[in-house]
C-alpha cells in the first residue's frame, strides 16, 4: 500500500452517492507534505517525458499541480471556472459537468497561457466520470498543445472515466485506484498497483 492509499485509510470517509470526502488533507485543509510527496511521485512517474507546462482545473487540483510544476520546473495553469456566458476570444473554453455539484461550469484558460509548442501535464485531485479531464484536454487541444500525460491524485476505479481515457490512448497515472467503497460501513479497497 502506498502513502496516499495509507492516508486515504486513514483519514478519508466514504459518503453517500460515491463521494470520498478527503478534505482534512487534500481539498479544504490540506497537507503540504503529502502534496510534496504526491508532486515527487507523479515526477517519478512521467521521468522522461518533456514536460513545459502543469495544468489544472481550480480549486483542489491547484495544490498538487504546484508540486508538480516545482518539480517540473514549468509554470501551473490553472482552468478557472467560469459561470459567464460572456467569454470573449481570448479565452480557450471547455464546458466541464461537475461530479460532486451536478452543475455544468464553462472553464476558461486564457490563451496567452498555453499555445501550440507545449507539452502539457495535467494533474487533478480526483478521477471520476472523466469530465473534468475530457474538458482539460479539449482545452489542451484548442490550443494546438500536447497533452504529455495525465496525474490523478484519487481514481474512483469502479466509474468510467479512467477507462475512457486510457482508451483514448493517453498516459494516465493515478497514485491511488478506489475498487470499491461503502458508505454503510466506510471501507475502502484499492486496486492493486505494480
Ligand atoms: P469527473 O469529472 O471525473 O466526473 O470528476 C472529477 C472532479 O469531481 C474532480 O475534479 C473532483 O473535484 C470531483 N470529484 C469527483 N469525485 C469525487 C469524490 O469522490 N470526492 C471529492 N472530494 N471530489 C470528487
Amino acid at each position: 500500500m502506498n502513502f496516499l492509499e495509507e492516508r486515504i485509510l486513514r483519514d478519508g470517509i466514504v459518503k453517500e452517492g460515491n463521494v470520498l470526502k478527503v478534505d482534512s488533507f487534500l481539498n479544504h485543509q490540506m497537507d503540504i507534505a503529502l502534496m510534496d510527496q504526491m508532486g515527487e511521485e507523479f515526477c517519478h512517474r512521467f521521468a522522461g517525458k518533456k514536460v513545459t507546462k502543469v495544468l489544472t482545473i481550480e480549486a483542489s487540483g491547484i495544490a498538487i499541480a504546484c508540486s508538480v510544476a516545482r518539480c517540473f520546473g514549468v509554470p501551473v495553469v490553472f482552468a478557472k471556472k467560469s459561470k459567464s456566458i460572456n467569454i470573449d476570444g481570448d479565452m480557450y473554453v471547455a464546458e466541464v459537468e461537475s461530479f460532486t455539484h451536478k452543475n455544468k461550469n464553462q472553464v476558461i484558460v486564457s490563451k496567452k497561457f498555453l499555445s501550440a509548442d507545449d507539452q502539457v501535464l495535467i494533474i487533478d485531485d480526483f478521477l471520476a466520470n472523466g469530465c473534468a479531464l475530457q474538458g482539460l484536454i479539449s482545452i489542451v487541444e484548442s490550443a494546438g498543445a500536447t497533452v504529455a500525460g495525465l496525474g490523478i491524485a484519487i481514481e474512483k476505479g469502479f466509474q468510467i472515466g479512467g477507462q475512457v481515457i486510457r482508451n483514448l490512448g493517453y498516459h494516465l497515472e493515478s497514485l491511488a485506484i478506489v475498487e470499491a467503497m461503502n458508505a454503510a460501513d466506510g471501507t475502502v479497497t484499492f486496486r492493486p498497483q505494480a
